[in-house]
């Protein structure tokens, strides 16, 4: 059996039974990987990728589920609430459309009933080096990420100094969330925090993200709505199953009918960490120019390698592509 798939099991059944687990494992120095849907980790685990001693999974802990919407349309979705359930949610279609289109997006229908929200933002970085089997693995020397002294897409990369590694950012749900202004709530035994969703994610393949080691997400907590209209689109080789290979999230928030206060943009799967950027209208002498920094910002932000089916100079072209179509689809002729 391949070695990433012999481990210990335990699924806790509340926080506090997993808080005192946790407590005890780290103490003990344990090696432990949580698990939610699983549908990012089991693909890993089974390339050799990762061999944890333990998984515990979060499956049993109910209150980290379901979809909670106040009066004021503030939301609250429980990290383990399936990305099915939130792309059927009739009131969070109506509040956030963009949300639901993006999660519908991801994989496929039987991947989308097991996989989760709070895994999908914090879903591991890939790279065409890494993410392959053993055997096409050992045609190269172990890279950064997989325990080795070098990254293969950037040869003068050096250990500690990041980004060390340029594996991709691939959720599609984040750049979605940082429009919508999300914050995380966060949970371990050393107590609760709040921090919001833009920021969390760091500027490297390996060190993805703000999460310590013994902390669970429990929630994605969204604002009441501010009236951005949110589009998000997806750079796919197939309408199934694939990873972004770019992915777009323009925000418009209107001052009137039809003149914008403000531009927004978030990419995933081009960077090590979602890209996102805020324009306002009144920093530019026209909603045009406005446009033009945006498409600036987002394609100085791009370091695209060679690391898709796409090859590098089409993924960055395309992110001036989708940017103006997202502008058109949402602002129609407020940029002439
Ligand atoms: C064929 C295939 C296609 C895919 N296509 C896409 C795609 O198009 N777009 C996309 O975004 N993703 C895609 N994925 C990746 C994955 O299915 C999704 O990102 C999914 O949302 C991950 O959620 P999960 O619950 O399965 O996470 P898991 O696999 O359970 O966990 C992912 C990571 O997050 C950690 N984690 C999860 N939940 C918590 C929590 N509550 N607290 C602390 N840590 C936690 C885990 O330890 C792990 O490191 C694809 C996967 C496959 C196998």
């Amino acid at each position: 059996m391949n070695a990433g798939l012999q481990f210990e099991f335990e699924r806790p059944q509340s926080l506090a039974e997993l808080g005192a687990r946790l407590a005890q494992l780290s103490a003990a120095g344990a090696d432990y990987v949580l698990a939610a849907g699983a549908t990012d980790l089991m693909p890993q685990l089974k390339l050799g990728l990762r061999s944890p001693q333990r998984m515990i999974s979060l499956g049993g802990l109910s209150e980290l589920r379901g979809i909670a919407i106040d009066g004021d349309g503030r939301c609250r979705i429980g990290a383990l609430t399936s990305l099915a359930t939130i792309a059927a949610d009739t009131r969070l279609q109506a509040l956030h459309p963009a949300l639901t289109a993006a999660v519908a997006r991801v994989a496929s229908a039987p991947i989308r009933s097991r996989a989760t929200l709070g895994g999908n933002v914090l879903v591991d970085n890939r790279c065409s080096f890494i993410n392959q089997s053993a055997l096409n693995r050992a045609a190269h020397r172990p890279c950064f990420k997989a325990g080795g002294e070098v990254c293969h897409i950037v040869k003068s990369a050096q250990r500690g100094k990041l980004p060390q590694c340029q594996a991709r950012f691939v959720s599609d749900s984040v750049p979605v969330l940082l429009l919508l202004d999300a914050e995380l709530r966060l949970w371990s035994p050393r107590g609760e925090r709040r921090v919001a969703l833009a920021g969390f994610h760091h500027d490297d393949g390996i060190e993805r993200h703000d999460l310590a080691r013994d902390e669970v997400l429990v929630a994605i907590e969204l604002p009441a709505p501010t009236g951005r209209r949110i589009d998000y689109a997806k750079l796919a080789v197939r309408a199934n199953l694939d990873f972004p290979s770019l992915g777009v999230a323009l925000g418009l928030r209107a001052i009137d009918n039809d003149a914008f206060g403000e531009l927004a943009v978030a990419l995933t799967g081009i960077g090590t960490h979602p890209g996102h950027w805020r324009h306002r209208r009144a920093d530019f002498p026209s909603a045009a120019a406005m446009l033009d920094a945006a498409v600036a910002a987002a394609r100085d932000f791009a370091a695209s390698y060679d690391q898709d089916f796409f090859p590098r100079d089409y993924r960055k072209r395309m992110i001036e592509v989708f940017i103006r179509r997202a502008a058109a689809r949402l602002g129609g002729a407020a940029w002439t």
